[in-house]
């Protein structure tokens, strides 16, 4: 797992435990994610939103989409080709492989080895999320997460953002006992603060737990509470649930969260490696229809009839892809 990996974790700052009387969160519920084909074809797995996790309960999170880890054979490597988004915000965090992005601002880059990407589509922007061609030509490992972060009622036309966060610029951290390997991309935590920049307070964790470890962490109880483990197997809350790749769970309120290793090596980095996630839940009406999150069916509408004439920009003549008219979200 090439993401951001320092040799030495004993030498990073370290996270305060939390206080032993603070209020230990709960895991309401543990879900296993469906597979999915999105874009123009590569799969997903995507906790939420789902029938046991739905928009009310990972709120101010909208999506989550677990890209791979796939090993693409030459020629395999698939993308989602030039499409709109509305109302929301994209994070695109890649672990291994990388993937080329276009937006109908300018904005752009390669993002691979542990950098973020975090677009605010705002009042509306296309943009082209495809595998670079040297990975589609000699095919090899992708793995990352698409995150969607909803936009309060008041931002939703906010002039579109784009913040390239590279791996070099995120919060390392480690455990109080030195076996957890904390990447802070966005958000804060303990105190220490991670390089996004965010409308609304969310946190972003990347977490790698050593065989055995154990992670206490404080977290801000006006926050929601959410993890997904990418690789590996644990257990989460105070009633150690097990969890395992592919899995999401949701805790409830609370001052502080654990999650727990398996002492068992699994996996190919022997480690668990986790999503942590927080924010302060939006509570506002979601109307969500594709690309599109808005807060009524009269705003999904409005977004269609302002996508199709133009209003959310134009794919630059140089990127031209006959297949944009007939691309699905991604
Ligand atoms: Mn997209």
């Amino acid at each position: 797992m090439p993401a951001l990996n320092p040799d030495q974790w004993t030498t990073l700052p370290r996270i305060e435990e939390p206080n032993l009387d603070w209020i230990e969160r709960p895991v309401i519920r543990v879900v296993t994610a469906p597979s999915l084909l999105e874009g123009a074809g590569f799969p997903v797995r995507r906790p939420w939103p789902s029938a046991d996790l739905g928009f009310r309960q990972a709120d101010p999170f909208l999506l989550l989409d677990h890209l791979g880890a796939v090993e693409y054979a030459p020629g395999e490597a698939k993308g989602a080709p030039w499409h709109p988004h509305r109302g929301f915000e994209t994070v695109t965090y890649i672990i291994d492989g990388a993937m080329a992005h276009h937006d109908s601002q300018g904005g752009g880059g390669l993002i691979q080895n542990g950098d973020t990407q975090w677009m605010t589509a705002g009042a509306g922007i296309l943009h082209d999320e495809m595998p670079p061609e040297e990975l589609v030509r000699t095919g090899g490992l992708f793995h990352g997460v698409q995150i969607w972060v909803n936009l309060p009622k008041r931002l939703k036309w906010t002039p579109p953002r784009y913040q390239s966060l590279a791996s070099s610029r995120v919060t390392l951290l480690a455990s109080a006992q030195g076996d957890v390997l904390l990447r802070l991309i966005a958000g804060e935590v303990g105190g220490h603060q991670g390089p996004g920049s965010t409308w609304i307070p969310v946190t972003v964790i990347h977490a790698s737990l050593e065989p055995g470890a154990r992670l206490r962490l404080p977290w801000p109880e006006e926050f929601n509470a959410l993890a997904y483990v990418l690789e590996g197997a644990g257990s989460v809350g105070p009633e150690a649930v097990l969890i395992h790749e592919g899995q999401g769970a949701q805790w409830g309120r609370g001052q502080k969260l654990t999650v727990s290793a398996s002492p068992v090596v699994s996996g190919p980095s022997g480690r668990l490696e986790i999503l942590l996630l927080g924010g302060v839940p939006l509570r506002e009406p979601i109307a969500s229809y594709g690309p599109f999150v808005m807060n009524s069916h009269a705003d999904i509408v409005q977004a269609f009839e302002d996508y199709q004439s133009g209003k959310m920009g134009a794919v630059p003549a140089v990127e031209f892809n006959p297949d944009a008219e007939s691309a699905p979200h991604g």
